[in-house]
């Protein structure tokens, strides 16, 4: 026998039950992944999905160099002929807008877009902070706002309550200004860090010159103090930004979205510009940051397409679904309709073709395979979840019948001929 192989440390598998420690099942998952598909259809928006691949430049270009997910956490390899450098992506919003530029989709058309799918970070796996993790994102390209951010954190909100977890998520909000005003901050702050010098620690001394904001991010609570009482980026706010923050806020207040301002709240990526959110809850230990989103108006044009302006948010999926499984209400509906069993000469034949015809009438059938007696059967039936017994043996076979068996509700059992199988069922189910 060989050796057993494990996964990648950090990297989950799906299963169709629940582990120790990763307790989500595929069909939790593919309940999500239903609401999710109605729910931006709902708002109007278009999937895109790209290559989970792409050269390490877009990401540098986009991302930034000195961000940690740039610097320290990316998956990154030579490809085999060594001319390119490609990464895995660890996020999807420089991925959607390569492929709007290269493909041109922006040409005299603004465009609403949602992306799924997995990520690839490499940091310290714990709970609710994974290697390989899955996002779902959505991408408002050519709007100018602030309507396109009001309605992005609706968006959210109303995903969050058809989840049932409104109640546990905060929104943060910020402002970031344009380039000038981080620029006229930036210096401020760098002066402010400066004289605050002794305190910082390794990571905040080398992020004093590349990425002073995030210094601002820190979680050290010893230096949050000091973080508490730097210049804040909203003071040097100039009109036009602090119109566009005002009248964000006062729909977010006409709609009743609470929201908390967060003058600290930076994100990770350099992209952003003006509107910042998080969507955080304090029912996940560290990793509290479920969604986390906003403006980048100077992206696409970095990225060589015409300037553009541009918002959107990402989900990280995990941490939204242990969430929603320990307080939401999304049902994960595992069980078939019907469990199909058969047993002796003919019957094999027989339940394929009536399992056939019902599957065909919309009813989900799971048919017993590998022959045990009918007790035995049943019993996995009754394991099964589904609600129905539809059992084909010597008798049935031989009058061209089938019987059914109503495992959860009032009906008992009855047989009837095969071809009525379909209409008794429908009764049953009402
Ligand atoms: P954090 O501060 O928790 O590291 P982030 O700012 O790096 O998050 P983003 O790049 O904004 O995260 O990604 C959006 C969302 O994706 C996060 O809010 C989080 O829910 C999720 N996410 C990010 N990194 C991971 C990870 N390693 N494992 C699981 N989910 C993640
Ligand atoms: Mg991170």
């Amino acid at each position: 026998m060989g050796q057993k192989i494990q996964a990648v440390k950090g990297m989950n598998d799906l299963l169709p039950v629940a582990q120790k420690d990763f307790k989500l099942t595929s069909a939790f998952w593919q309940a999500f992944e239903n609401t999710i598909a109605a729910w931006t259809r709902r708002f109007g928006y278009q999937q895109i999905r790209t290559p989970i691949v792409e050269q390490t430049g877009l990401f540098v270009r986009s991302i930034g160099e000195e961000t940690d997910v740039v610097g320290k956490e990316m998956y990154t390899f030579a490809d085999s002929n060594d001319k390119l450098n490609l990464s895995l992506r660890p996020e999807g919003t420089a991925s959607c807008l390569r492929a709007v530029v290269e493909h041109n989709l922006l040409y005299n058309n603004p465009q609403k877009l949602w992306y799924s799918g997995p990520m690839f970070r490499r940091e310290r796996p714990q709970k609710g902070r994974y290697r390989q993790f899955h996002q779902v994102g959505v991408e408002a390209l050519g709007f100018d706002g602030p309507d396109i951010d009001a309605e992005m954190i609706t968006m959210c909100a109303d995903l969050w309550n058809e989840l049932g977890i409104r109640q546990h998520l905060t929104l943060e909000l910020n402002s970031l200004g344009n380039m000038a005003e981080r620029s006229a901050h930036r210096e401020a702050l760098v002066a402010y860090l400066q004289q605050h010098e002794a305190l910082l620690d390794e990571d905040s001394l080398r992020r004093l010159h590349t990425n002073p904001l995030r210094v601002l991010d820190t979680k050290n609570p010893t230096l949050q103090v000091m973080a508490n009482a730097a210049p804040r980026l909203v003071d040097f706010l100039g009109a036009e930004s602090r119109a566009h923050y005002q009248s964000l806020k006062t729909m977010l207040d006409g709609l009743g979205i609470a929201y908390v301002e967060n003058p600290r709240l930076v994100r990770g990526l350099d992209y952003y510009n003006l509107t910042v959110f998080e969507w955080t809850t304090d029912k996940l230990g560290a990793q509290s940051t479920v969604c986390g989103g906003g403006r980048y108006n100077g992206l696409i044009e970095e990225l060589g397409g015409k300037p553009t302006p541009a918002i959107g948010f990402a989900m990280g999926v995990e941490r939204l679904l242990l969430l929603v499984q320990e307080y939401g209400c999304l049902k994960a509906d595992g069980a078939p309709d019907v469990y199909a069993m058969h047993q002796g000469e003919g019957s094999v034949l027989a339940v394929l073709t009536v399992a056939e015809q019902l599957r065909h009438a919309g009813i989900d059938v799971y048919m017993h395979c590998g022959g045990q007696s009918l007790k035995a059967q049943m019993k996995k039936a009754d394991a099964s979840g589904a609600r129905f017994a539809l059992i084909v043996a010597q008798d049935e076979v031989a009058n061209g019948t089938v019987t059914l068996k109503d495992m959860q509700g009032e009906h008992g059992q009855q047989t009837v001929a095969a071809t009525d199988v379909i209409t008794l069922l429908q009764e049953w189910k009402k």
